[in-house]
């Protein structure tokens, strides 16, 4: 079969929500021109911005670094660069690590690394052993795994004096989160959980998601077609049991019937303005540990350190 775009190379993918077939040529214009789009429908990115995406190794984040470096070359006055996270789980982050950084250095560009170790004072590793020996904090590795990263990433591009810290979230991502907050009972949350997230304190590098309307398969189709490296083995600590079995309907339902994630995604962002309308806007004070904004006066990354008897 002929691609519906070009009508001279054969198809290699069949994109049911659209009804079309693409060959890899198009197939990956029409998922630059997806970003390219988003960038410009949600204003994530200034003429003279300077960005840093937070790569970690892994496919999506991978993937929007070569992206956006495509895009970097149409706006000069944009300056793009890379920073990852360095957890500290052995086996696993060391090896993204080098595929991150392996993957800036084909690109030309500059890679920041930070670590857990470096910031904390203790790497995930030794986190977990930690929360082991206590035995109760009830609260699974992710959960510190998630506190701590958010913040480290922030403090890396504020470091960095970026304007925009570009997370790599995918059309799946996005979706099975706002799932996610109405299972946990939170659906208040979807209203902070935007494309382009609110600066609601002059220390937040303000983030933005240009890989919010680009479903997982179509990442994974166009890594693969250019021949890009990333990890693929999971995080050793991954437990994130809900999300799978929210992942799993979603596909089951994309599958059944294109367009489904689409379809959520839409009806969230139709919702949202009167959700945010309901909400009451958060006043935020810093923390009086480490001075990053936090509603209480103590943010969440030192609570969890103190309670491990570490800060
Ligand atoms: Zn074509
Ligand atoms: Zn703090």
């Amino acid at each position: 079969m002929l691609c519906t775009l070009c009508g001279r190379y054969d198809a290699v993918y069949g994109r049911s929500y659209s009804g079309e077939n693409l060959c890899g040529r198009c197939f990956c214009k029409t998922v630059e021109e997806r970003v390219r789009k988003t960038v410009a429908k949600y204003e994530m990115l200034g003429p003279k911005d300077k960005i840093m995406i937070a790569v970690s190794g892994g496919k999506d984040s991978v993937t929007l670094l070569y992206i956006l470096a495509k895009i970097e070359k149409i706006f000069p006055d944009v300056h793009l660069c890379a920073g990852t996270v360095d957890e500290g789980i052995q086996h696993y982050r060391d090896e993204a690590l080098k595929i991150a950084k392996k993957n800036c250095q084909k690109l030309g560009i500059e890679h920041v690394v930070t670590s857990f170790k470096e910031l904390f004072g203790y790497t995930m590793d030794e986190i977990v052993k930690l929360t082991q020996e206590r035995g109760k904090t009830g609260l699974l590795p992710c959960s510190y795994c998630g506190v701590l990263r958010r913040k480290a990433i922030n403090t890396m591009a504020r470091e960095a004096g970026v304007d925009k810290l570009v997370v790599a979230h995918s059309l799946d991502d996005e979706t099975q989160t706002m799932l996610l907050n109405i299972i946990h009972g939170d659906p208040m949350r979807i209203a902070r959980s935007k494309p382009v997230l609110d600066v609601i304190h002059p220390n937040f590098v303000q983030r933005v998601k240009p890989l919010c309307m680009v479903p997982e398969k179509e990442v994974v189709l166009y890594a693969y077609l250019k021949g890009i490296e990333f990890q693929s083995i999971t995080c050793p600590y991954a437990q994130t049991a809900l999300r799978n079995d929210i992942r799993n309907m979603l596909t089951q339902m994309e599958y059944k019937h294109a367009g489904t994630l689409f379809t959520v995604f839409r009806s969230m962002e139709r919702i949202r303005p009167a959700l945010e309308a309901a909400t009451k806007k958060v006043k935020l004070q810093n923390c009086r540990t480490c001075g990053e904004p936090t509603v209480g006066n103590l943010c969440r990354a030192c609570q969890m350190l103190q309670e491990l008897g570490i800060q």
